[in-house]
């Protein structure tokens, strides 16, 4: 089957449900993965090196970067934050659609590079449900709960770059609201066209 997988761009303000929604998505639905970030950021209890991140140093980063390593990257929350460009390019290729979690800076670098991205911005139903789901995912000190909740109206301001827009109130809706974007995007006509070459050929031979 010749085939190459289509790539996504997520985004939201910390504690909208990103990480959840897209984990919940990826088991409810085949051939999709999520590209794994590399960061500076330091382990969150729970967090696993190279599952939820690739964990690494200042030092690390900057000579990734300067071998040329990332397809995009940024400085969030002040930490470093980059996407491997080598992995997903293999992982599409081999017709694996990919899912990037990234932020709106990277969200931009991505889209200058790859114009056919999907990008999905994810908002929380209210400013209140946002600082309790900071809260109650219980990681983050109350410095850095914060100073998310003050970044997170400039993130939220880039949403209009962005080609879908899902409200995550009720978490079940807005799996399948994700669940639909992908598999619209699957039926499209140049997909189809690749995935059934051979049909589409003795149809219309
Ligand atoms: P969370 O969004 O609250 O779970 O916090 P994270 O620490 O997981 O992510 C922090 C920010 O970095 C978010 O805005 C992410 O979208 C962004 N981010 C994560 N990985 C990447 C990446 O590889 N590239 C870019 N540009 N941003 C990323
Ligand atoms: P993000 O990746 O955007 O920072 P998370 O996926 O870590 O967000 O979600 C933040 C917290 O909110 C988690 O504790 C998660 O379980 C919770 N959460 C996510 N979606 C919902 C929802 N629709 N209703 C209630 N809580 C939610
Ligand atoms: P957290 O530190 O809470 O895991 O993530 C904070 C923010 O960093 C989130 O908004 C997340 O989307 C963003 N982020 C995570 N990985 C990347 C990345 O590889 N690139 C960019 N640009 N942003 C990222």
């Amino acid at each position: 089957m010749n085939t190459q997988g289509s790539l996504y761009i997520i985004s939201a303000p910390s504690g909208a449900g990103k990480s959840s929604l897209v984990a919940a998505l990826v088991k409810s639905v085949p051939q999709i993965r999520v590209s794994v970030s590399y960061t500076t950021r330091a382990k969150r209890p729970g967090e696993e090196d190279g599952v939820n991140y690739n964990f690494i140093t200042q030092a690390e980063f900057q000579q990734m970067l300067a071998d040329g390593a990332f397809l995009e990257h940024a400085e969030v929350f002040g930490n470093y934050y980059g996407t491997s460009e080598q992995w997903v390019n293999e992982q599409l290729a081999s017709g694996t659609d990919i899912i990037l979690e990234i932020d709106w800076q990277g969200a931009q670098q991505v889209r200058r590079l790859r114009p056919d991205a999907l990008c999905i911005f994810i908002m929380p139903p209210s400013r209140e449900a946002l600082l309790e789901r900071l809260k109650t995912r219980g990681q983050d000190n109350d410095e850095v709960i914060a100073r998310r909740m003050a970044e997170a109206e400039s993130e939220m301001a880039h949403f209009v770059e962005y080609d879908y827009l899902i409200i995550n109130d009720e978490f079940s809706q807005a799996l399948s609201e994700l669940e639909t974007i992908v598999k619209s995007q699957r039926l499209k006509v140049d997909k189809q066209q690749l995935k059934h070459e051979q049909l589409l050929q003795k149809l219309l031979s």
